[in-house]
Order: C-alpha cells, then sequence, then structure tokens
C-alpha cells in the first residue's frame, strides 16, 4: 500500500436523490484525496436495473457541481480508467465472473425464487451457505453434464461466492482499527445474475476499486459489515496485495433521539436531506433542499465537514481549503454523528456574514425582482451591510430590509398608539424643516445635525426618534435610523415624513 498514488472514489448508485449522508461520505473522500495530492473517482453503480431511476445521475453531478467537490474522473468528466458507469462493463465482470467458477472458489445456483421460499419456511434462519448449500440445486450438487444442460435450456442462474465457515476474517478499519468478523456470519452472496447479465454490488465494487487502482474506500458504516466479503473477494481474485485501505464513517443520526437521519425526520423537523430539490419521476414528488432553501454551498460543506470530524480545536469556520489542510481519518469519531440542524442555521448565518455586501446584494436582486422592486446596486449593497447581520438566509432579507426600498403604506398599530404623542406631528414637521437644510446627508452629519438641535430645544430625544422610526419604517424595528435616512435620501426622508404626519394626524 506504500507510496501509492492515492485514489479515492465516490460510488453512489441512482436510485434517487442524493441523501446528505451521502454527501458527507463524498466530502470527506474529496477531502483526504486533495490533501494527499491524490485523485477522486466518480463511479456510477447502476448494477440494480430494479432499482435505476432516471435523472439520478445528472441530479448527482449538479448536486458536486453546486457544492464546489471536483473529481478528476468519472461519468461526467471521462479518464482513462473509465467507462464509470458500471452498466457499460459488464464483459469486464464477466472475466471475473469466469474466473472464480474456474478456481472453484464460486458456483452456479439454479433455485428458483419458489425453491428459496420453501427452504426459508423449513429452515429458521435460512442462510444459502456452507450448511444449507449441499441441499441447494447448484453446480456443487448437480453433475457438470446436468449443468449444461439447465443453461442451453435457457435456465436463469446466479452466481454465489463459496464461503468457507470459521474463518476470522480481518478488516483494517482507519477509523475503527481492527474489526473481526467471523465467515460463519455471512451467507454466499450473489455475485452475478444471468437474467440480466450483470454483476451484483459486491463484485462490481471490487473489480472496479481493483481496476481503477483505488486505494482507499471511504464510504458509510452502512457497508462495514460488506467488508469481509470485500477482503475475501480481494483474496479470491488474487489481489490481496493491492487492497485498498477501508474508512468506515460513522453515521449521520436523528437530531432527536436516537436511530439514522431519515428523510422522515426532516419532513418532521422542517429540514431538506438532500442538498438540491428533487422531483421524483414516478410520483411528482417534491423534495426540499438545502440550495433551494436559501443555503450557502460553503455553509453545507462546512456544516457536514463537522459531523463526523473533529478538527481538535475551537475553530469552526473552515473553507474548502483550510478543510483540506486539516482533515484527517485519524479524527473521525467511531460513534454517530447527531444531525443538528439548527447549527445548519448557524453556518449559514455566518456565511452570510463572510459574504461581501456586493455578493449579499447580486443573492438578493431576484427576491427584489420578485417583489417588483428596482433599485441601483450600489443602493442594494448599503442595505446589506446594513441588514445582513440579522439574517440566517437571503430570503429573510426582504423582511429586514423592505422598508428600504418600499415606503410604509400604514403604521403599526399599537406602536403608533403609544408613540404617537399629540406633539409628534408638531415636533417631526420641526424635524422636516431642518432636514431641508442639510445637503450632506450622511449618518454623521444628520446625526449630529439633529441632536444639536434636540438639545437646543431641550426635547426628548427618545420620543422624536421613535416617531421618526415609525414614519421611516411603519413600526418599531430597523437598523440606526441616520444610517436607514443616509440610504434612502433626503427627498425621500422628507416624503415619509410627511405622509406619517398626513396619515396619523
Ligand atoms: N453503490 C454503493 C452505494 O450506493 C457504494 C458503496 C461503497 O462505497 O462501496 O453507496
Amino acid at each position: 500500500m506504500t507510496n501509492k498514488k492515492v485514489r479515492v472514489r465516490f460510488a453512489p448508485s441512482p436510485t434517487g436523490a442524493l441523501h446528505i449522508g451521502g454527501v458527507r461520505t463524498a466530502l470527506y473522500n474529496y477531502l483526504f484525496a486533495k490533501q494527499q495530492g491524490g485523485d477522486m473517482i466518480l463511479r456510477i453503480e447502476d448494477t440494480d436495473s430494479q432499482r435505476f431511476v432516471p435523472g439520478a445521475e445528472a441530479y448527482i453531478v449538479e448536486a458536486f457541481e453546486w457544492l464546489g467537490i471536483k473529481f478528476d474522473e468519472g461519468v461526467h468528466v471521462g479518464g482513462k480508467y473509465g467507462p464509470y458507469r458500471q452498466s457499460e462493463r459488464r464483459d469486464i465482470y464477466k472475466t471475473y465472473v469466469d474466473q472464480l467458477l474456474s478456481d472453484g472458489l464460486a458456483y452456479m445456483a439454479f433455485d428458483t425464487p419458489a425453491e428459496l421460499d420453501v427452504q426459508r419456511a423449513a429452515i429458521l434462519n435460512f442462510q444459502y451457505d456452507a450448511s444449507t448449500r449441499m441441499q441447494m440445486r447448484n453446480s456443487l450438487t448437480l453433475s457438470t453434464e446436468e449443468v449444461a444442460a439447465l443453461v442451453a435450456a435457457g435456465n436463469q442462474y446466479v452466481v454465489r461466492i463459496k464461503i468457507e465457515p470459521n474463518e476470522d476474517i480481518v478488516v483494517n478499519d482507519l477509523i475503527r482499527g481492527k474489526v473481526v468478523f467471523n465467515s460463519l456470519v455471512l451467507d454466499d452472496k450473489v455475485l452475478y445474475k444471468s437474467a440480466d447479465q450483470l454483476p451484483t454490488y459486491h463484485l462490481a465494487n471490487i473489480v472496479d476499486d481493483h481496476l481503477m487502482e483505488v486505494s482507499h474506500v471511504i464510504r458509510g458504516e452502512e457497508w462495514l459489515p460488506s467488508a469481509p466479503l470485500h477482503v475475501l473477494l480481494y483474496r479470491f481474485l488474487g489481489w490481496e496485495d493491492t487492497m485498498p485501505s477501508f474508512a468506515h464513517l460513522p453515521l449521520l443520526l436523528k437530531p432527536d433521539g436516537n436511530g439514522k437521519l431519515s428523510k422522515r425526520d426532516g419532513d418532521r423537523l422542517g429540514f431538506p436531506v438532500f442538498p438540491l430539490q428533487w422531483t421524483d419521476p414516478k410520483t411528482n414528488d417534491i423534495s426540499s433542499g438545502y440550495r433551494e432553501n436559501g443555503y450557502l454551498p460553503e455553509a453545507v460543506v462546512n456544516f457536514l465537514a463537522l459531523l463526523g470530524w473533529n478538527p481538535g480545536t475551537e475553530k469552526e469556520i473552515f473553507s474548502m481549503e483550510e478543510l483540506i489542510k486539516t482533515f484527517s481519518l485519524e479524527r473521525c469519531s467511531k460513534s454517530g454523528a447527531k444531525f443538528d440542524y439548527e447549527k445548519g442555521k448557524w453556518f449559514n448565518h455566518q456565511y452570510i456574514q463572510l459574504q461581501s455586501n456586493a455578493e449579499l446584494a447580486t443573492l438578493f436582486l431576484p427576491v427584489l425582482a420578485e417583489k417588483g422592486v428596482e433599485a441601483p446596486f450600489e443602493m442594494v449593497e448599503q442595505v446589506m451591510a446594513l441588514t445582513k447581520e440579522r439574517v440566517s438566509f437571503v430570503k429573510e432579507l426582504w423582511d429586514q430590509a423592505s422598508f428600504f426600498f418600499v415606503a410604509p403604506t400604514s403604521y403599526d398599530e399599537k406602536m403608533a398608539k403609544k408613540r404617537w404623542k399629540e406633539n409628534s406631528a408638531a415636533l417631526l414637521a420641526e424635524l422636516a424643516t431642518l432636514l431641508e437644510g442639510i445637503d450632506d446627508f450622511t449618518a454623521a452629519r444628520t446625526e449630529g445635525d439633529i441632536k444639536v438641535w434636540i438639545e437646543a430645544k431641550e426635547y426628548n430625544l427618545g420620543g422624536i426618534m421613535t416617531a421618526f422610526r415609525l414614519a421611516l419604517v411603519g413600526e418599531g424595528k430597523g437598523p440606526y435610523i441616520f444610517d436607514i435616512i443616509a440610504v434612502i435620501g433626503k427627498e425621500e426622508t422628507l416624503a415619509r415624513i410627511q405622509r406619517a404626519i398626513d396619515v396619523l394626524k
């Protein structure tokens, strides 16, 4: 294994939208590969035609493009180890199926589903293995002639791995250490089906990892039980020396309670479990996505990176570059990581703050357009500077900023009752006269002049400011009042004062 170039793969089956746990697996592969100067492959494992879902592959590619996870080789970028879609590699797998058969390490089984059901009913916890296979219809119990006749007659068969019982199989895992399995727990898994002339996941995965010179298999914990079978396959195929290193990542757990994070948890608690929105091609059901829910890809990456990996410091905000530098499999945890959705929102808030005002303004323009608002870009930028700290999502900016673009047409009743005094109209009229005389409408200048005026007249600062805010915003919220008027300008400020006086008499 030493001195071998690091090559990792993310190998999704195109069975629907990519779960957020899969995204994290891909991210860890990417961080590891880039840190080691290695390659990252996107391989589509589409050997299960029953579960194939059109559109899933394109969805996966689009999701990684959005997230900034780049592949060196794969279905969408090509590469010299291709094809990268398993359904296009049938002939390759067939060679190794034949090799295992002729070496006596696998056998053909002709048992029909009905015959298997009979055994399942007769034998408690039936498993197709050394204890049962000699009672079944397979090339171990049938003569060579019988087998040939069955095949010639067009009978379907599967090829099963022949596992010898009672052997300890060691999986060396970079996160979990040495994990030992006894071969008794394994069944003679199906490696190939004549019906569709395709291998199953187990065989295709091993053949491809070998041929694509994969050095590290980093994948979810749910694949750990398959690892001993994979170790055996490497041995049976004569590839033990180049067997990749394994790392099985901890599960993502429900935010509350125990168990694996599921789509239902997302529906129940109101958060997406998919990177992008997904429309099920059969049912037309729509599942929400992080992108459509207003997440920044950097925030999603940062959030996921810390779900199962701990940098060992207090630092929480990591750019992709920093993650690549800092990530290590040794610091990945063995136990599951709670999917703390609120923390995800917190990350998005942090990343909104890290955006420049211009970047944020660009993201906010579509929201403005949707509301029918046209405004100079510079003004939108200024508004972003004043409001971004109050939001976690771009779409929340409208709530915080709409009054900059649209003058209030009504006034918060409660506040008006409480804060709009008998003399408010007169005071605001006086304030309007004062503002009219100021040409430099910067916050510093207006604030200075207004405060001098209030002091000289011995007016109540708070009273005037709340009435002024009501006139400008229509309610009690918003940033510093002098910042607001600097952005909307003198003319608009005076118009809003006048309207409040007229309406709130
Ligand atoms: N096709 C498997 C999946 O859908 C790949 C598992 C592995 O990485 O070995 O997750």
